[in-house]
């Protein structure tokens, strides 16, 4: 795996689960280097580090993003300002980001953070792109985000997946939450996966992987349980939200975690449009349940003053 990224001059950082991991290009021939997803805001001077590290003193000419959700792209506007890089979006989320929309951008629905920055390009699904070394082409990667792409180097078999596929475990389903159809989207964006079939696969999360077959085995899995239940689709995405909420607060009053999950607006479509629950009061009950499960289950630490902190 080592020879093909040197190969290619690619080299990943891999994040903790509140930052996507950033795939770094050393520049080549008339490309400039550039990076794949930039993490969450809060870690964006630790990525400013990592990237300036892992280029040893050249400039960062360009970002790229696979998806705009808020651990993908939070890092771009730190190294905007650092290197006045120039930032590619997929041509699906461009009118989105050029005018900065709320009610199109995730941020505002989830409450997570993302600090403003400029677009310059748009990824077509089809096109081809040049990192570092090598052509990329630009395939389209729906299900988890309707507007994700994935990038795929065809002659060395590898694929940037962002979040269509990780090596174990599935990512949340996030228009399903909210009344549409993902579901069949995200099985055929791993049924594209496997035609392309690649040979080393660089994940949103997680370290980079050579066993595909088991690892679209395990996502197929998931979705058809997923398909089949989707009550506990969203349990999952529930507990996976409000965790990212509590790794990036750290401390939260146990009352005030509540209020988050009864009053947050991606909760509140969910409850409205899926589940028929329009009162606060049921979100709250509903809300207090959520908490107690994490608790119980041991992902959260409730002290005797009644906050909660991640275990
Ligand atoms: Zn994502």
């Amino acid at each position: 795996m080592q020879e093909v990224f040197a190969a290619l001059g690619l080299s990943v950082l891999e994040r903790g689960w509140l930052s996507s991991n950033n795939v770094v290009f050393q520049a080549s021939g008339g490309s400039g280097a550039c990076v794949v997803d930039t993490g969450y805001v809060q870690h964006a001077p630790q990525t400013l580090d990592l990237v300036a590290r892992a280029l040893g003193g050249s400039r960062l000419e360009r970002v790229l993003n696979t998806h705009l959700h808020s651990d993908h792209c939070g890092g771009n506007a730190a190294l905007q300002a650092a290197w006045q890089c120039e930032v590619s979006v997929p041509e699906a989320s461009w009118d989105a980001v050029r005018g900065w929309d709320q009610r199109l951008l995730s941020f505002e629905a989830t409450d997570q953070r993302c600090d403003r920055f400029e677009a310059h390009r748009a990824l077509a699904v089809g096109s081809t792109v040049q990192l570092g070394a090598a052509h990329w082409d630009v395939v389209a990667a729906p299900g988890h985000d309707p507007e994700a792409v994935m990038f795929f180097q065809r002659d060395h078999g590898v694929l940037i997946s962002a979040d269509a596929l990780w090596e174990e475990r599935l990512a949340i389903i996030f228009p399903e939450l909210v009344g549409g159809d993902g579901f069949g989207a995200a099985r055929g964006a791993l049924d594209v996966i496997e035609r392309l079939a690649p040979r080393i696969v660089v994940p949103g999360h997680g370290r980079p992987f050579t066993d595909v077959a088991s690892a679209l085995a395990c996502s197929r899995r998931r979705l058809q349980a997923f398909e089949q239940a989707p009550e506990r689709h969203r349990a999952y995405a529930e507990r996976a939200l409000t965790m990212f909420h509590m790794l990036e607060q750290r401390t939260v009053p146990r009352a005030a975690l509540v209020a988050w999950l009864a009053t947050t607006p991606i909760f509140v479509r969910m409850a409205r449009d899926v589940v028929g629950i329009e009162r606060r009061a049921e979100r709250e009950a509903h809300a207090d349940d959520v908490v107690a499960r994490l608790v119980r289950d041991g992902l959260l630490l409730q002290s005797s003053a009644g906050d909660l902190q991640v275990r």
